[in-house]
């Protein structure tokens, strides 16, 4: 199964009642500290992969699209195959950062055809660069889904993205419009930690409290 398969959560599971036995799943974290009774993939940068890492994605992340680029991109490249590495990111595009975009935009590039080559997806991080994201979607015709991370969009340009066949997780900030019509579309979610600080348990939480108390036809 792969790794978007394994980490998507069912409707049910955030809405049913907390259990002893329940598994949570946290699709992108920068929280490296080990939680029982959570699955989380680990977000490293290049090069930081570990020998006992379990599940992580390493990628290029837009804000640290620098002159070494190509040289942190050698990197990532020999770990991509590793077998820990279910993801390649967080990359991606970000408009209201110092890195140079047309650079980010070439290293993002580097970073779909790593993707393709080793048959992983990948974590996106996209600000402000929805257009051009699902530009380079059409133009490179991935095989690998693309899960941008961290939506925070309105319930049309979910549809767009998600019509393309690309997907989007959720943490503590997000459109609660969208999260709805995407729980009752999909019946299943990706939910994140990111760098908010809040254990995945309180993102299930908060979830939960928004989904029940709105309308889910
Ligand atoms: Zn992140």
């Amino acid at each position: 199964m792969d790794y978007i398969s394994q980490f998507a959560v069912s409707l049910d599971a955030i809405l049913g009642e907390e259990k002893d036995t329940t598994l949570y799943l946290d699709s992108h974290t920068h929280n490296d500290v080990y939680q029982e009774g959570t699955m989380a993939v680990i977000n490293r940068y290049p090069g930081e992969v570990r020998p006992d890492d379990k599940y992580v994605s390493v990628g290029l992340h837009p804000w640290h699209v620098n002159d070494d680029w190509k040289e942190q991109l050698a990197k990532i490249r020999s770990e991509a195959s590793l077998p820990c590495v279910c993801a390649i990111g967080e990359c991606g595009l970000d408009k209201c950062c110092e890195s140079d975009y047309r650079r980010q935009i070439e290293a993002f590039r580097e970073q779909v055809l790593l993707a393709e080559e080793c048959g992983k997806p990948m974590i996106i991080h996209c600000v402000k660069s929805f257009q051009e994201i699902m530009a380079i979607h059409k133009e490179m015709k991935p095989q690998q889904k693309w899960l941008i991370h961290g939506f925070r969009g309105k319930p049309e340009l979910v549809k767009q993205i998600m019509a393309k066949g690309m997907l989007v997780s959720f943490g503590h900030h997000y459109n609660v419009n969208t999260l709805a019509y995407v729980a009752s579309n999909h019946r299943s979610l990706y939910l994140e930690t990111d760098d908010c600080g809040l254990s995945i348990r309180q993102i299930y939480e908060q979830l939960r409290h928004h989904l029940s108390s709105g309308s889910l036809d």
